[in-house]
C-alpha cells in the first residue's frame, strides 16, 4: 500500500523506501509517495526519484507505480515532483471543479466526462448545445469567483453521511471532499489550489457538439497568457509577411483574395486563348492526309494535364484537327477530333487501349484513358496514327 502524500500536503520534495517491484526494477512501488497517478481526467505528474527520472504514474488500486527511465533497487530514496507541471494541473483541474459547479447550478449543464492534454482543457457536457452568450456568461461567472477569492479546502467525511455533493460518492467509508465555499461540494482524490483566487484567468475559449454533448474547451492559469502570447506572434508574423501591420489583415485579406481570383479568371482565358492560337500553328505545320484529317502527335509531352486539355479543347474546334498526346506519369493518353476529322475519339481511343490491357473512353470529340506501363504508350500511338 502506498500514501499519498499528496492528499494532504503540496510538498513536491519526500523521502520515501523502495518496497516492492511492479515485475521490473524500473516500475516501483513506494511506502509513500508524492507523485500524482493519472486519474480523475488529471495527468501523472513527472519529476525524480533517485535522481532517475519518472515517465509515467500508474494508479494501481491501493499501490501507485512509478514507471522509471533506468531501473531503481530497494531501499530508501528521495523524490523530486516537477513543480510547473503539477502546478498547472492543478489549476486546470480545480478550474474544471469551478466550471462544472456553475454550469450544473446556472446552466442546468452536468459534467459527462473531463479531459486535460498537454495544451488544452476539455469538459463535456450533458447538454445538446451551448450558445456564445452562455458560454461568455459561464466564463463571467468563473471571473466573478476568481475575484472573490474563495477558499478551497480538503475534508474526510463518511460517504454514508457527506451532504451536498455533487455526485453520490463511488465507495463506502471514508472519503476525500473537496470544497469550493458556497459552491461546489465534491469528492476527489485530485490536486487543488487553496483558493480561487490562485487559479488567474479562465478562458472558455468555444465549443462543439460531439454525439448529443457539448464539449467546452477552456484555459486557466499561465495557459491563459501563453496561449494569447501565442496567437498574437502568429498574427504579427502572418502581419510581417504580407507587408502590413496586424490591425490591417482583417480589410487586406479579403482584397488580396478577391484580386487573386480576379487574376486567375485572367489567366485562365489568357492560356485559353493562347491555346488557340498553338492548337492553329501546329495544325497548319502537319499535312493533311488523303481523308484531309490533320494529325498532330505529342508523345510523352512535357506539359501538364491542364495545358493538355486546354490544347485538346482548341485543336477540336479547328476543322480537320485531330490531336494525340501521351504523358508517361501517370501513362496517359488524350485523343481530340474536329467532327469532320472521321475520326470518332471515344470509339477509336477505346479500342486501341483495349489492345494493350488500357482502359479509357470519351465522347466523339475528346476523349482519354490509361495504359499499364509507358512501353504501351508508343504501341497505342502506332495504332491510331495513319500510317
Ligand atoms: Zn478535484
Amino acid at each position: 500500500m502506498t500514501t499519498r502524500l499528496y492528499y494532504d500536503s503540496d510538498a513536491l520534495t519526500f523521502t520515501a523506501a523502495v518496497i516492492a517491484h511492479d515485475g521490473d526494477p524500473t516500475r516501483v512501488v513506494l511506502d509513500r509517495t508524492a507523485f500524482y497517478p493519472t486519474s480523475g481526467g488529471q495527468p501523472h505528474d513527472t519529476g525524480t526519484l533517485g535522481g532517475v527520472a519518472v515517465v509515467d504514474v500508474i494508479d494501481d488500486d491501493e499501490r501507485i507505480v512509478h514507471v522509471l527511465a533506468a531501473p531503481l533497487d530497494l531501499g530508501p530514496v528521495e523524490g523530486q515532483v516537477d513543480a510547473d507541471r503539477r502546478h498547472d494541473h492543478t489549476v486546470q483541474h480545480t478550474a474544471q471543479h469551478l466550471l462544472s459547479a456553475l454550469a450544473a447550478d446556472r446552466l442546468g449543464w452536468e459534467t459527462a466526462s473531463v479531459h486535460f492534454g498537454a495544451d488544452r482543457s476539455l469538459i463535456e457536457f450533458d447538454t445538446a448545445a451551448a450558445s456564445d452568450d452562455e458560454l461568455a456568461a459561464l466564463e463571467g461567472w468563473a471571473a466573478a469567483a476568481v475575484a472573490e477569492g474563495l477558499p478551497v479546502t480538503v475534508g474526510y467525511e463518511d460517504a454514508a453521511m457527506a451532504s451536498g455533493l455533487r455526485k453520490p460518492p463511488a465507495r463506502e467509508g471514508i472519503i476525500r471532499v473537496v470544497t469550493i465555499e458556497g459552491l461546489d461540494r465534491s469528492a476527489c482524490g485530485g490536486t487543488h489550489v487553496t483558493s480561487t483566487a490562485r487559479l488567474g484567468s479562465i478562458w472558455v475559449r468555444g465549443s462543439e457538439r460531439i454525439r448529443g454533448r457539448t464539449r467546452v474547451e477552456y484555459l486557466a492559469g499561465q495557459r491563459v497568457l501563453a496561449a494569447a502570447r501565442g496567437a498574437v506572434a502568429r498574427l504579427e508574423r502572418l502581419a510581417a509577411a504580407a507587408g502590413a501591420a496586424p490591425a490591417e489583415l482583417e480589410e487586406l485579406i479579403p482584397r488580396r483574395l478577391e484580386a487573386l481570383r480576379e487574376a486567375e479568371v485572367r489567366l485562365e482565358a489568357l492560356e485559353r486563348e493562347l491555346a488557340t492560337h498553338e492548337a492553329a500553328r501546329l495544325v497548319a505545320a502537319v499535312p493533311a492526309q488523303a481523308d484531309g484529317a490533320r494529325w498532330v502527335v505529342e508523345a510523352r509531352s512535357s506539359r501538364s494535364p491542364a495545358a493538355l486539355r486546354r490544347l485538346a479543347d482548341a485543336m477540336r474546334e479547328l476543322p480537320g484537327a485531330v490531336f494525340l498526346a501521351t504523358r508517361t506519369d501517370p501513362p496517359t493518353v488524350l485523343l481530340a477530333a474536329h467532327p469532320d476529322s472521321g475520326v470518332v475519339a471515344g470509339a477509336r481511343l477505346k479500342e486501341a487501349l483495349a489492345a494493350v490491357g488500357g482502359r479509357g473512353g470519351g465522347s466523339a470529340v475528346l476523349a482519354q484513358g490509361t495504359v499499364p506501363e509507358s512501353a504501351a504508350l508508343d504501341r497505342v500511338v502506332a495504332a491510331l496514327v495513319p500510317a
